[in-house]
């Protein structure tokens, strides 16, 4: 039989493939595969559910990051799939696979992390699966949120002309994740040297210790703003935007002038040698949210602290481009890692 690598799919082409002949046979399921959550059909309101895998060596790299940090971010990046939705997440289920390398008390830290999340964002832990692993920790968890009926968004609403919007700074975790590559690097070759992280905990704790924007869809809801496409940002932001194109098929135009990045995050980009912009467009990590709105709601979004309008969708679905400080127009290309510093292997995903 055939043999085709998995490489050659790459991880959405093998989600296709896998995915490509479901045929839903309840009606309470509204939305399935492709978006960041299912919608399921509860009455008055809808359910959304997502699910999140996170392997050591893969998504996360215990020489430097706390197991309760870990428990934290393992929740954190679930909830920011069912914001993405527009939905406030309500409660989780979480499932680890545990090797003989981890203790009792290590599993403690990482249930301290877990709980502190359903704590800070007042969700509740109802189940999940525990069982053993012979390659590290695996964590998988399973997010699930309410919407009213008419305020759920999926990817797929974005209309010609729509404002596209972005929360909070980008890139910063994405450089949080150098400096401490940079000080495990530091360490491995003098393990007495102490490192000195102090001047980049901001950048530190938006790698390790990642929010998800409740706050933000709570605001917008206030606001009486709905967005009309939605999605999270966990891979860069051109991957993400070009993931809203496609399931709205639009087209788009990003001013990179507009790319909210914060001054410190600019100036260790620099000294690091990165491009800053592709730090913004292809880091990824940022778990903020990218939506767009309809060309009325300007005046809500317009001067708000916590969100940048950064583009507009077009008509032409080939359109997919950057425009740059100096005015030249080049494609958006959802670039992996290996984009940013040459030479570096694409650290997440397949
Ligand atoms: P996100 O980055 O928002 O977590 P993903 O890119 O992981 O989303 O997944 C895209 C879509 O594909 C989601 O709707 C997800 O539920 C679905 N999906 C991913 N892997 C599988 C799988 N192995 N089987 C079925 N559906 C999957
Ligand atoms: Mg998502």
């Amino acid at each position: 039989m055939e043999r085709t690598e998995i490489e050659q799919l790459g991880e959405f082409g093998l989600i296709r493939r896998l995915t490509k002949d479901i045929k839903h046979q309840q009606l309470s399921t509204l939305l399935g595969v492709g978006d960041d959550a299912a919608v399921l059909d509860a009455g008055d309101r809808k359910v959304v559910v997502s699910t999140d895998m996170l392997c050591e060596g893969i998504h996360f790299d215990l020489a430097y990051m706390p197991l309760k940090h870990l428990g934290y971010k393992a929740v954190t990046v679930n909830l920011s799939d069912i914001c993405a939705m527009n939905a406030l997440p309500t409660q989780i289920t979480v499932s680890i696979a545990l090797s003989s390398r981890f203790s009792v008390e290590a599993a403690d830290e990482l249930y301290s992390g877990i709980h502190k999340a359903c704590e800070v964002y007042g969700v509740d832990l109802i189940g999940g699966d525990t069982t053993s692993s012979k390659a590290g920790l695996v964590i998988s968890i399973t997010a699930l949120g309410l919407v009213d009926s008419e305020s759920v968004v999926s990817r797929s609403g974005a209309k010609t002309n729509d404002l596209l919007v972005v929360s909070g700074e980008l890139g910063s975790a994405y450089m949080g994740l150098q400096v401490l590559e940079r000080e495990k690097e530091v360490f491995q070759a003098a393990p007495t040297a102490q490192p000195d992280l102090s001047d980049h905990t901001g950048l530190l704790e938006r790698q390790l210790k990642p929010e998800a924007r409740v706050d933000v869809i709570k605001e917008m809801a206030d606001l009486g703003l709905k967005p009309t496409s939605m999605i999270d940002i966990s891979d860069g932001l051109a991957s993400e935007v070009l993931h809203l194109c496609t399931a709205s098929r639009c087209g788009v135009k990003v001013f990179e002038e507009k790319l909210p990045i914060e001054e410190h995050t600019y100036e260790t980009a620099r000294v690091f040698n990165l491009d800053p912009t592709l730090c913004v467009l292809s880091g990824g990590e940022d778990y903020e949210l990218l939506f767009t709105i309809d060309q009325s709601d300007y005046d809500k979004v317009h001067n708000h602290p916590k969100l940048t309008i950064i583009g507009h969708m077009t008509e032409d679905a080939k359109e997919l481009t950057l425009i740059t400080r100096n005015g030249m127009h080049t494609p958006l290309t959802a670039q992996g890692w290996d984009g940013i510093v040459t030479g570096q292997q694409s650290e997440q995903g397949i």
